[in-house]
């Protein structure tokens, strides 16, 4: 309705929305501003996290001391509403500076030694970037064949990477944990499993497989599928000759072995299950082999990690990530599948919307090897690092990583610390075990001296229990970290060490 009470037309209300509309199309001047503030935040980001000074003392980041010392982290974000008008530039950089990129831990800082972090390689979050502002769809080849054939390219890589034959095929999820899932429906339907078997069907790992695994079955409807952890050797590998007993056993006892599932760099030591001596086992049983690799996969860029990894070869099926191994930001988990086509046969689906696509169909889609249709982009993130940087500097930097995690695990040994197993992969575990001192005291004293790490927070150290007892972490996989990161580590822990041993 116009002031004058006559009806507005409707080329009026469209030429008014349009106007009301506007802001969401920023000309290019409007695109240069932005984009200035965000890349400048970015870099005064990475100039604090990522400072490659020499000296670690003067100019290491502090990864995590903030966050630990700060009452209620990011609280800031939730007095923030969701408003009907739009908030100005600068109050919205330093709003994200304050509530977002400092409360926390830092993943893509070299000193970030918990967990495992990939740490956000720029040339990907560049091709992320690129991916989302053309919005080429990636789903389906009929619109997208760009993003599919660079799907399907590094996805070849990868089952060539791991061995498989021709016949494989796969798909970039979000990460290891939805990778691991479609892996099990793919087997799950790979051997037609119904609710009536479920009851008298086992899967087997160990107990140091990922908690994704127990998930992945739940999720796939298997939750009453009996999952056997096998026991493991003094390195927290699985015993191959004793998988072997547990299915004889269930054999006798009527039950139908199914699935077994390795990990190739477990989460808390990097254990790399013996991959050739499980195949043979699952082989012979007939039972479907999943490796979990989503942790140790690009390892098999360097010697020793094929040389750990024998045997991947022979898996049904394999999970590595990006997002870890090959340094990606977070978003990317691969999952391949020796048998391709047992991957559509489980995945596989359509609708009369899609029609076009239908009758254009030259290849294979990624929609039609996964729970997803429309995702992001993914494979641009992957893929142009790849072939801007070619594969020699991440095998140097992966195997970089495995040297570290050998040089702290002899240093950490050389201060007093009691040691884990040598490192399968790039992960090293110690703890303070004093002969004199009571287990319970040793625990709260390991405890004390992560708490202390993080309150200094030059160096992010994680914990975990092994065998009952609470044992620290160092996990090197930041391709930032280099030696004087852990030499920071080691010589923080020696102080704490004083400190607790008086
Ligand atoms: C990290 C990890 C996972 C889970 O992967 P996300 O990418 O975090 O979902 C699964 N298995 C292993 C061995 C892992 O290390």
């Amino acid at each position: 309705m116009e002031p004058d009470g006559t009806p507005t037309s409707i080329e009026e209300r469209l030429r008014r929305l349009e106007a009301a509309a506007r802001p969401l199309e920023p000309d290019a001047g409007a695109r240069d501003r932005l984009h200035d503030a965000i890349r400048r935040l970015a870099e005064r980001y990475l100039a604090r996290i990522a400072n490659d000074a020499e000296s670690p003392a003067a100019g290491t980041p502090d990864v995590l001391g903030a966050y630990v010392q700060a009452a209620d982290p990011a609280a800031g974000l939730l007095e923030r509403p969701i408003a009907e008008r739009g908030a100005a530039l600068d109050d919205v950089v330093a709003l994200l500076e304050r509530e977002v990129l400092e409360p926390g831990g830092h993943p893509a800082s070299p000193g970030h030694l918990a967990y495992l972090s990939g740490g956000g390689l720029y040339h990907a979050a560049l091709g992320a970037y690129l991916g989302a502002v053309t919005n080429k769809y990636p789903g389906i080849f009929f619109t997208g064949p760009g993003p599919v054939r660079m799907e399907d390219r590094l996805v070849r890589w990868t089952a060539d990477l791991v061995g498989f034959p021709d016949t494989a095929a796969g798909y970039i999820a979000s990460g290891g944990s939805l990778a691991n899932f479609t892996a099990v429906v793919t087997a799950r339907d790979a051997r037609g499993l119904r609710g009536s078997d479920l009851a008298s069907t086992v899967a087997y790992t160990t107990s140091q497989a990922h908690h994704c695994i127990d998930k992945a079955l739940r999720l796939a409807g298997l939750a009453e599928v009996e999952l056997r952890r096998i026991p493991t050797d003094a390195g927290h590998r699985m015993r191959p000759a004793a998988l072997a007993e547990a299915i004889a056993e269930d054999r006798a006892g009527g039950r139908v072995p199914w699935l077994v599932v390795a990990t190739a760099g477990t989460t808390d030591v990097g254990a790399v299950d013996p991959l050739r001596g499980i195949a043979d086992v699952a082989e012979r049983e007939g039972c479907w082999l999943h490796v979990d690799a989503a942790y140790g996969g690009y390892f098999l860029l360097t010697e020793q990690g094929r040389e750990r990894m024998a045997g991947i070869e022979r898996a049904d099926s394999a999970v590595l990530d990006p997002h870890k191994s090959l340094f990606l930001p977070w978003g990317a988990g691969i999952l391949v599948v020796r048998d391709g086509a047992l991957l559509a046969d489980a995945h596989g689906g359509s609708g009369p919307y899609l029609q076009d696509a239908e009758n254009a169909r030259a290849v294979v889609s990624p929609a039609d090897l996964s729970p997803e249709l429309t995702k992001p982009f993914r494979a641009l993130a992957m893929w142009l690092p790849l072939v801007l940087l070619g594969t020699r500097p991440f095998a140097a930097a992966l195997e970089e990583k495995l040297l570290l995690a050998r040089y702290f695990r002899r240093r950490v040994a050389e201060l007093g610390f009691e040691v884990g197993p040598p490192p399968d992969l790039s992960v090293a575990t110690f703890r303070l075990a004093p002969s004199d001192v009571n287990p319970a005291e040793a625990d709260a004293m390991n405890r004390r001296i992560v708490d202390a790490l993080r309150r200094d927070g030059r160096i992010f150290l994680s914990s975990t229990v092994l065998d009952g007892r609470f044992t620290i972490r160092m996990a090197a996989l930041p391709h930032r970290t280099h030696r004087r990161h852990v030499d920071l580590a080691l010589h923080l822990l020696g102080e704490e060490m004083a400190t607790e041993r008086g």
